[in-house]
């Protein structure tokens, strides 16, 4: 089995269907994140309940790695708390770093399709870009 077309076509999957692409009615924290290296944008709206993330939105554009992590990324920290997302993002951080055990972590779900990333450090910055986002926004709740 190819696993890299696969991943590919998950990546595509993201990239043109996000089930998260979009906006909320009311978010409680907006906040838009540039990564000028490769022309990605992110605007990045979030639901929060407490210490839980409620909901996620996102809109922008970019590379198809900065939008298809954003999708990816919205899929797996909604319903989780902060502190949950905080620790996939780290997880995340490690597959982008080529972290073999954690390109294999389910907890990172359709995110693994991103462990290629990790042999193009210059497109780390648009992996990390929603990553970045979500975080700059807990600030802003
Ligand atoms: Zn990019």
């Amino acid at each position: 089995m190819d696993l890299s077309a696969l991943y590919q076509e998950l990546i595509l999957k993201h990239y043109r269907h996000s089930a998260h692409k979009g906006a909320l009615e009311a978010p409680d924290a907006e906040i838009q994140m540039n990564n000028p290296t490769c022309g990605d944008v992110i605007v990045l709206q979030l639901k929060a309940e407490g210490e839980r993330i409620a909901a996620v939105r996102f809109g922008g554009q970019g590379c198809a790695i900065s939008q298809a992590a954003a999708s990816m990324m919205a899929h797996q920290v909604e319903g989780k708390t902060f502190a949950e997302a905080e620790a996939l993002a780290e997880r995340f951080k490690q597959l982008l770093h080529g972290d073999a055990d954690a390109a294999r972590d389910r907890a990172l779900g359709d995110l693994r399709a991103l462990a290629g990333v990790a042999k193009f450090p210059q497109r780390v910055r648009c992996a990390m870009l929603a990553w970045n986002a979500l975080d700059e926004a807990k600030k802003r709740l």
